[in-house]
């Protein structure tokens, strides 16, 4: 795969103790603050859920950091605690994105048009998009932002969605830990949100009626076209259903804590798959 400059997160690398925010989803974000104390000044922008930092200072239950990826401020203090409930939780090594760049430097390296989708989760207009109805004999799609392969032209579903559907990603292995496409809660509309694991982009959501709807497994990728690339070469990658470790965490996390009362509802979206769709 093509470098592009990113640096490589590898447990060689990391030096640092990385965080990921993971309240605040229902509030707007975590409040940052320009000093340590609870009383200094409040930045106007917050700290989004999903923001990967970098661990500057940790003193008591404030945490000093730089921001790596996501949105909010580049660098400031929040609570990693707050009335009982935990905002930050420490990001393993074999947390994605793998890739990680600054928020600015995507504004700079991609279009405008795929910026708004895989970086601010814009969602395409339906039917719209240049592959919904782009049925190839051969080749594979690849992450626009990045260029890893997520997709290949056998996993493409007919189902008239609206949007390119996908019953399979691509994987290094049939292992789905190693799948290049990895799904979180998505903490505004609901569902879950497919990702790159590479580099964090947002692609679109993933729904389990894939059966329901004539593809060949469980799930169904309804992916933003403005995510991918197609390029003809064939790929020797696997194709698995996508990475959902993350999805089950949160779920577990926030349906025990109260925390998450959005639109999905953990109850019926695993027991009737074809009724889980939205
Ligand atoms: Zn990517």
């Amino acid at each position: 795969m093509e470098s592009k400059g990113f640096a490589i997160i590898s447990p060689s690398s990391v030096r640092m103790r990385l965080w990921r925010v993971v309240g605040g989803c229902d509030s707007g974000g975590l409040v940052v603050r320009d000093g340590r104390d609870l009383e200094s000044g409040a930045m106007e922008e917050r700290l989004q859920h999903g923001a990967t930092v970098e661990e500057l200072q940790v003193v008591g239950s404030r945490l000093h950091y730089k921001k790596r990826s996501g949105n909010g401020p580049a660098m400031g203090w929040v609570s990693i605690l707050a009335g009982g409930k935990r905002l930050l939780e420490e990001a393993s090594e074999h947390d994605w994105p793998l890739l990680v760049q600054q928020e600015d430097l995507w504004a700079l390296e991609l279009s405008e048009e795929v910026y708004e989708v895989m970086r601010k989760k814009i969602t395409e207009p339906r039917g719209k998009g240049k592959y919904n109805a782009f049925f190839p004999s051969y080749g594979h799609f690849r992450c626009a932002a990045c260029a890893t392969p997520l997709y290949s032209f056998q996993g493409k579903m007919k189902n008239g969605c609206g949007w390119a559907a996908f019953s399979r990603c691509l994987a290094m292995d049939f292992d789905e830990s190693l799948a290049s496409v990895v799904a979180q809660v998505d903490w505004v509309s609901g569902g879950r949100e497919i990702l790159c694991r590479s580099c964090g982009g947002h692609l679109g959501h993933v729904f389990m009626d894939g059966q329901c709807l004539g593809g060949d497994g469980p799930e169904r990728h309804c992916v933003n076209s403005m995510a991918l690339v197609y390029v003809e070469e064939e790929t020797a990658l696997n194709e698995v259903c996508c990475d959902l470790r993350r999805f089950h965490e949160q779920l577990r996390d926030h349906s025990n804590d109260g925390s998450y009362s959005g639109v999905m509802d953990a109850s019926s979206i695993w027991q009737s798959p074809c009724k889980a769709m939205r």
